[in-house]
């Protein structure tokens, strides 16, 4: 990353959390771990979760004599991601990253250095904003330190204990060039790569599972200016939240250091979520400090252009195309969109359209009551026929809700759910004689509906359909009552 970053543009978003006339630079690293069945080098399982040690051997604890042999799949993977984010594919050779962590037994990391398997791609945020990719290479996952004692930080720990199930488990790393200026778009472009991560099927991409880990470069500069003026990275950050949180902080603390100093050393941080700050961790290392050399063990990886032509032929719908998709049909705004998208609920959405379902009704029940995790009893057909039988009136909105409820549980039809709920469709003439009646009982609160201000008519259009749901033991539809009652003072 030693190039400069273009300078800002009237167009370029400004971060208002800091001060006038500074600007933020942020560069992300992301790693994500692979849903292999095997680990990078060995055949021990990749699996989280399960009791410490027990899915390690030889090769991936580092033992002497033992050789790694490298996962196919794990390969496949990392360059099926490198082409959904506009990659191109390159030969590639692992490497050597030596330094000593009691969480890497073999005291080096393979690794890829200068000629990684994914170069130069982009990503483009759900809002249109591009950022550019600068590589996307193989490595393996470190094991794990766990730090008993001392509120689990290394420093106050009384001991530490290793577990090594993670050593070896093959990540992608995908690195940003510094052309983040928000942290809205911080966010929105791990998001954005997380949606991606699942719709191609790399990694299950849970967060809360270490899947996807964040390091933030942070660095501050004057506004308008172009340089690139020291950073800070900012270390395994493992939600959106901290990472907002994180970047902010530290991005003032570098703001204090420059207008009271020399501004900030170049170093790695920590964050703290409890304390809300980033502390310092080693001074950062030079590049030099790691003394790379190529992996003598494995040969280098060069795929054909065949084979990437039949990746890019398989390539599943990208989570951009599919919002694209799903708002034409539907006419979903973007956060609706980008929503069932994530859930990958627009093929629903859409096979429901296309029965003759109401988009902006399929949306709202979707976004609304479908935030289950096991919906796949919900068939698009039935689905459909749910949403037709709401726009049409049988059922109430709240009418409807119950019905979903019971296809996510059970499946089957609507209209026989419905029956077993003793939902009937409740017509409008019936409704309009209903009221009729309530209007001559609440003759004032009448008249505050239809002479009051705002406030009033609000609280009397409430009224009275309250009153109708009691009487039709809520099957009523309120939209619909609504619609009534100002059709009736109208008149
Ligand atoms: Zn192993
Ligand atoms: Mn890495």
């Amino acid at each position: 990353m030693s190039e400069l970053a273009p300078a800002a543009t009237p167009e370029t978003p400004v971060e208002s959390a800091l001060p006038e006339g500074w600007e933020l630079i942020v560069g992300l690293e992301v790693h994500v771990e692979l849903d292999t069945a095997t680990k990078l080098f060995c055949g021990c399982v990749n699996r989280f979760g399960v009791d410490p040690n027990t899915n390690v051997c030889p090769t991936c604890l580092g033992l002497p004599g033992s050789l790694p042999v490298m996962n196919e799949r794990a390969v496949e993977m990392a360059m099926i991601l490198g082409r959904a984010l506009g990659c191109q594919v390159n030969r590639s050779v692992m490497a050597r990253k030596n330094y000593f962590y009691p969480d890497m037994p073999k005291d080096f990391q393979t690794t890829q250095y200068d000629q990684p398997t994914n170069s130069e791609g982009e990503l483009k945020l759900a809002d249109g904003f591009v950022v550019r990719i600068e590589r996307a290479h193989i490595e393996e996952d470190t094991g794990k330190s766990v730090h008993v004692g001392g509120g689990g930080r290394i420093n106050e720990a009384v001991y530490s204990l290793v577990d090594y199930n993670r050593a070896g488990v093959p990540l992608i790393e995908i690195v940003s060039k510094p052309d983040i200026r928000t942290i809205e778009h911080a966010r929105n472009y791990v998001e954005e790569l997380r949606a991606i991560v699942v719709a191609t099927g790399v990694s299950d991409a849970r967060m809360e599972e270490g899947s996807i880990r964040v390091d933030a470069n942070v660095s501050v500069r004057r506004f308008g200016s172009s340089e690139l003026r020291t950073r800070c990275e900012i270390k395994n950050i493992n939600s959106l939240r901290s990472l907002g949180r994180a970047i902010e902080h530290e991005a003032l603390r570098q703001i204090d250091l420059w207008t009271t100093g020399s501004g900030p050393q170049q170093q790695t941080r920590h964050w703290d979520e409890d304390a809300g700050r980033t502390t310092p961790g080693r001074s950062k290392e030079d590049v030099e400090d790691y003394r790379y050399f190529q992996e003598p063990d494995l040969v280098p990886l060069d795929p054909t252009s065949a084979t990437i032509a039949a990746i890019d032929a398989a390539m599943p719908p990208l989570p951009s195309a599919r919002r694209s998709a799903l708002r034409a049909a539907t006419g979903a705004g973007i956060d609706a969109a980008r929503l069932l998208v994530e859930r990958g609920q627009d093929g629903l959405a859409m096979a429901a359209v296309a029965a003759g379902a109401d988009g902006a009704k399929t949306v709202t029940r979707l976004v609304n009551d479908l935030a289950v995790n096991d919906w796949s009893k919900v068939e698009a057909e039935s689905f459909a026929a749910l949403v037709r039988m709401e726009s049409n009136g049988e059922l109430s909105a709240s009418q409807a809700k119950q019905v979903l409820g019971d296809l996510v549980e059970r499946g089957g039809d609507p209209a026989a759910h419905a029956d077993v709920r003793g939902f009937e469709a409740m017509d409008t003439t019936e409704l309009e004689s209903l009221l009729d009646q309530l209007i001559g009982e609440n003759p004032e609160e009448w008249s505050r509906y239809c002479g009051g201000d705002e406030g009033d008519r609000k609280k009397m259009q409430g009224f009275f359909t309250g009153q109708i749901m009691k009487a039709t033991r809520g099957q009523a539809d309120g939209k619909v009552v609504a619609q009534l009652l100002a059709k009736r003072s109208s008149s």
